[in-house]
């Protein structure tokens, strides 16, 4: 394991390590990929051996129960659009939330991504949409065992590294009011990546980041309303002096004008999308999940209906989201059946869905280049330059089959043939 090895494709970065010292001996410290790991102060550190009790690598997942598999999506097209897929998690917190509950979930503030809890539902807000980056788990995990002994029910939410690692560190604590839920999960980037798009819009518009939506579903110049090829949304606050002059770099105007400006990238021609899914910058770790298999970590899984368009064409709902649920214990299934009434759906097949399900039963593999991209990407190359060389255009077919003749449009025919198997189009 990491702490004795130095391995880093040994440490998912889950952080259970941190919250078991009972010393305080174990920070996360960012290396120069941006990702962190436990270092150990040997001054504090007594050897009790904790930490390395509740690593949960090389942990195996076991599920024995049966699977319940759906797909579908929230019948509220409010709550929907604020999804990143079919809103299936907020059917099940909202289902969860009867009384004396907390619930769990990644938060953004800017670019920063950290774990944090709602105590009331209405606040659920905060953790819809998935932030592509790593979250801080902070004090999560000693959180929610408090929670758990003073009688709360307890919802967590996270990837499945970070459900193994707060399943380590419960141990032998009573776990029957939690319940947990993960997201189908292919890898972490490099939070370096964000971080010289934020320098480039500094540079551009004089000012960082305020809120990033990775797939937004709403107007933008071709994927309006479309979920399998959604734009992504910067929201940024350009700064200006009473003459519409703008600040840039180190200039700063005493009198500003604090401007909102939206800046809206097509999935197919932003580089991020080519970049990460070209596993150019994913963790370490990701290269060797362990928890890319169908023995699940959490209660209930959660992803995208990836595939919906061709072998559950019904479930589509004009191309607003859909979510794959899954569901591995008998509490997850009890729980998510009534959490289903909110949602348009079935039940489906396992093996018809894992087939457009990669990460639930392989890990991606490494780039032979990331060593170069990594490199380029730690030094001086600015955004621009690191994107021309390392994003890949789309080609005129991939545009013409996502623009012109795409899943949607191969739906629209699939209804016209099939008027009675017709979805309800929500
Ligand atoms: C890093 C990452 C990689 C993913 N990869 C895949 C994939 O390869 N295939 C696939 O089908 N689905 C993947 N997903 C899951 C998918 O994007 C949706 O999050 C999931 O389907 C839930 O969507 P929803 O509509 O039910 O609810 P939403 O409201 O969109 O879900 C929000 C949920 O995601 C959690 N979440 C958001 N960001 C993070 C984060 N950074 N770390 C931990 N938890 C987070 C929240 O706590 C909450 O539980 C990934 C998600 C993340 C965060
Ligand atoms: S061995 Fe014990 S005291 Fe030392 S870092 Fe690990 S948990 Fe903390
Ligand atoms: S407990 Fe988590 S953060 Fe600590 S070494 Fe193990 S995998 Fe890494
Ligand atoms: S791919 Fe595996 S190791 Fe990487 S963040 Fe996801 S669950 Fe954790």
């Amino acid at each position: 394991m990491y702490l004795d090895t130095g391995e880093k494709q040994e440490c998912f970065g889950c952080e259970a390590c941190v919250q078991v010292c009972e010393k305080d001996a174990v920070r996360m410290l960012e290396d120069e990929e941006g990702f962190r790991y436990p270092v150990i102060d040997t001054d504090r550190c007594i050897g009790c051996g904790l930490c390395r009790h509740v690593c949960p690598y090389g942990n195996t997942m076991q599920n024995t129960v049966q699977k319940y598999v759906w797909g579908g999506y929230h019948l509220d097209p409010g709550v929907r659009f604020d999804s990143t897929s079919g809103g299936a998690f907020s059917a099940i917190a909202e289902t969860f939330c009867d009384e004396n509950y907390a619930v769990f979930g990644a938060e953004a503030k800017g670019l920063l991504v950290f774990h944090s809890y709602i105590t009331d539902i209405r606040e659920v807000h905060r953790f819809q949409k998935s932030k592509y980056s790593q979250s801080n788990i902070g004090h999560s995990y000693r959180q929610c065992k408090e929670f758990l002994k003073e009688g709360k029910k307890v919802l967590f939410s996270g990837t499945p590294c970070q459900i193994a690692g707060l399943k380590k560190y419960l141990g032998n604590c009573d776990q029957e009011r939690l319940l947990t839920v993960e997201v189908i999960c292919e890898g972490v980037p490099s939070p370096l990546y964000m971080q010289k798009y934020e320098c480039h819009l500094k540079k551009k518009y004089g000012c960082g980041i305020d809120a990033i939506d990775y797939r937004y579903t709403g107007k933008s110049l071709f994927a309006s309303g479309r979920w399998d090829f959604e734009a992504e949304k910067t929201d940024i606050s350009e700064r200006r002096d009473e003459t519409g002059r703008r600040e840039q770099g180190d200039v700063q105007y005493a009198d500003k004008r604090v401007r909102k400006k939206t800046i809206k990238r097509d999935r197919w021609v932003n580089p991020f999308w080519s970049i990460w899914l070209d596993h150019l910058m994913s963790r370490p770790s990701c290269y060797q999940c362990q928890f890319t298999t169908t023995d699940r970590a959490a209660d209930i899984t959660l992803g995208d209906l990836w595939g919906v368009h061709l072998y559950c064409p019904e479930l589509y709902g004009r191309n607003g989201g859909a979510s794959l649920v899954v569901c591995n214990t008998e509490n997850g299934k009890d729980l998510f059946k009534k959490a289903s009434k909110m949602m348009y759906g079935h039940e489906l097949n396992l093996e018809e869905a894992l087939k457009y399900q990669g990460p639930m039963y392989k890990h991606i593999s490494e780039n032979p280049m990331r060593g170069e991209f990594m490199h380029d990407l730690e030094g001086a190359m600015d955004y621009q330059s690191l994107n021309k060389k390392w994003a890949k255009r789309p080609t005129i077919r991939l545009l013409i089959s996502k623009y012109i003749w795409g899943n949607r449009q191969k739906v629209a025919w699939w209804n016209i043939r099939n008027p009675k198997k017709k979805g309800s189009g929500a």
